[in-house]
């Protein structure tokens, strides 16, 4: 069987027959061009046989794309109106029975998926982009690989290496869970409404092995928000509150082998990891 994916005057026949005006605080912005989510499935290497997770389907643009290989899909939506259709529009498009189940829920807390997924894919909505990607490299630990529509800035954060400007706590938090890459740029004019801001596709692979435990990633995610509410600080300066001075500071750092002087920006996820396991040894 084969899978009709929908044009731009099936989106707005759907949001018509849905009575569904694209809020901004949802961010819904929805792609009305068949040509990038094929572009989208494509970056991802979605393979018939394996099972997707999808945040935001909305009317189901990108997850008709992904039905098309002949994965199955999961789809997190927290609009009701629209969680409720999708079922109905996949049928009506060709698409079998079963392979897509509706998961109506705020993925930033959903914490049960059926079906095990082991790729993400998403056109993410942007006003929660980085906090539902870490809640879902952390919850879901069978994700494997993934790729995600974020808007250019975010992307370019999340793929971002020690030292370079934009490099941030997103970046090093995204790292402890893997490697990310950016996958290609996305015009404005693709969405319904236009959005202010290009798109760029980010793709991640989880690694191998988990970095430390979850009591570790804790610690470590406690020193990069330290190291990162205080930018333009040494980490000496940026951690001294929290380490009871600023000589104790240096100590703690020095074990850990990182230089006192250095800001956070040139911090891999690795060093941010060191400085939280000298701070338990210090205590
Ligand atoms: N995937 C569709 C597309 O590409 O056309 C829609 C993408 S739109 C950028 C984001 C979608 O995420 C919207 O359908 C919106 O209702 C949904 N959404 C927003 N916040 C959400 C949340 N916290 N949990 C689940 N879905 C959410």
């Amino acid at each position: 069987s084969t899978v009709r994916l929908l044009g731009a005057a099936d989106i707005r026949r759907l949001a018509a027959e849905l009575d569904v005006t694209p809020t901004k605080k949802l961010g819904q912005n929805f792609v009305v061009d068949a040509n990038t989510v094929r572009k989208i499935v494509t970056a991802a290497r979605v393979t018939g046989d394996e099972r997707v997770v999808e945040i935001g389907p909305g009317l189901g643009s990108l997850t008709l794309a992904i039905l098309e290989t002949g994965a199955s899909v999961t789809a997190v939506e927290i609009d009701p109106r629209l969680a409720s259709r999708l079922a109905q529009t996949a049928s009506e498009q060709g698409v079998e029975d079963g392979k897509l189940t509706v998961v109506e829920h705020d993925a930033l807390t959903v914490t049960e998926l059926p079906g095990d997924p082991e790729v993400l894919v998403a056109n993410l909505p942007y006003n929660v982009s980085v906090p539902v990607l870490l809640h879902f490299m952390e919850t879901f630990e069978g994700l494997r690989r993934g790729v995600v529509m974020v808007q250019a800035e975010v992307g370019e954060r999340l793929a971002a290496a020690p030292g370079s400007k934009i490099y941030g706590a997103p970046s090093a938090k995204a790292a402890w869970y893997g490697q990310w890459r950016l996958a290609g740029t996305v015009s404005r004019q693709v969405f319904w409404p236009v959005p202010n801001v290009d798109s760029v596709l980010v793709g991640f692979e989880r690694a191998g092995e988990a970095l430390g435990s979850e009591a570790d990633r804790l610690d470590t995610f406690r020193i990069i928000d330290l190291a990162f509410q205080q930018r333009r600080k040494m980490l000496r300066q940026a951690l001294s509150r929290e380490l009871g001075g600023s000589a104790a500071a240096s100590e703690i750092l020095e074990a850990a082998g990182v230089e006192p002087t250095a800001r956070g920006e040139a911090l891999d996820v690795h060093a941010f990891f060191r400085i939280a396991q000298a701070v338990r040894e210090a205590r």
